[in-house]
């Protein structure tokens, strides 16, 4: 996989991706990393990328140019004019950060994970020239119901979240599958007692929105957080570890985390379980 990073702060990723899994996946090659400084792609004196709204209003907006321009010296072709619009490579995913994107899931995540190649366009100020979402971008990504100042967090997650699902970046092949989120899809920790997240039917018959579209079958009752850990001491401060988890009963475990998980989801977040 390799994630290319065009952007007006190319410091900005100097730290994130060298810690722990993104660290490991880029150093055995299975990720590649490749920052592009956007303002590579200026030709005026003072390197500027953004201009004034027409139509008036605050702030300044990403200009098309460079970003088009960015993304073509990154590719090696063309991609395309009104008159002669280009043909996207299936293989290739151009995301555009944006508050005003569809929002990104662990399924987007997933489904991330199958590309060979993404490039993140990181915006700025007010935004970015609409004609980039329409006519550049293949998708136009927000991490969530808030506004930031830049794209490049939000490129930094998806990064992080997509590199962890592909195979070979977590250290135990299994662990990605029995997380909050993800689809119990018969993994091997399933017949483990301590694979214990197993299928909650909460509403067998519903389809989650989220999964509608993204060919996740399998993913429609089992959206649930995951259970909560506990570790030593199993007294701290006086608050104790449920009884339960330190008997050794595999079956009584299985049990309670499937229950934790599942009071949690609701007390959390009960818009998963629709009801
Ligand atoms: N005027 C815009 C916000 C611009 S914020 C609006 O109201 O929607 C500047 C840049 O930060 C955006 O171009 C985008 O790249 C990034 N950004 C801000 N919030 C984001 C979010 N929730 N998800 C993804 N990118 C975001």
């Amino acid at each position: 996989m390799r994630f290319d990073l065009v952007t007006i702060f190319p410091e900005f990723f100097v730290g994130p991706l060298d810690h722990g899994i993104l660290r490991r996946a880029r150093e055995t090659g299975l990720v590649e990393v490749h920052i592009q400084d956007l303002r590579v792609f200026t030709k005026d004196r003072h390197r500027s990328v953004d201009d004034r709204p027409f139509g008036g209003g605050e702030g300044m907006v990403f200009k098309p140019e460079p970003l088009f321009e960015a993304a073509e010296a990154l590719l090696g072709h063309s991609l395309g004019s009104a008159e002669q619009p280009a043909s996207p490579d299936p293989h290739t995913a151009i995301v555009l950060m944006s508050a005003a994107g569809t929002l990104f899931r662990q399924e987007t995540a997933r489904r991330y994970a199958d590309f060979d190649r993404i490039v993140f366009l990181c915006g700025r100020y007010e935004g970015v020239d609409e004609r980039v979402a329409d006519h550049l971008a293949t998708e136009e990504i927000s991490v969530g119901d808030y506004v930031l100042s830049g794209g490049e967090l939000p490129a930094m997650l998806m990064i992080d979240a997509v590199t962890r699902l592909i195979p070979g970046a977590l250290g135990n092949e299994a662990s990605s599958e029995n997380e909050s989120f993800s689809a119990n899809r018969g993994s091997p920790r399933d017949a483990s007692p301590l694979g214990a997240r197993q299928a909650v039917p909460v509403r067998p018959d519903t389809e989650f929105p989220a999964a509608r579209g993204s060919g996740y079958r399998g993913l429609t009752n089992h959206l649930l957080l995951d259970f909560p850990h506990y570790t030593r001491p199993a007294d701290f401060r006086g608050w104790k570890v449920p009884e339960v988890l330190i008997g050794g009963n595999h079956a009584e475990v299985a049990n309670w985390r499937r229950a934790a998980a599942l009071e949690k989801t609701g007390r959390n977040r009960p818009d998963l379980l629709l009801r």
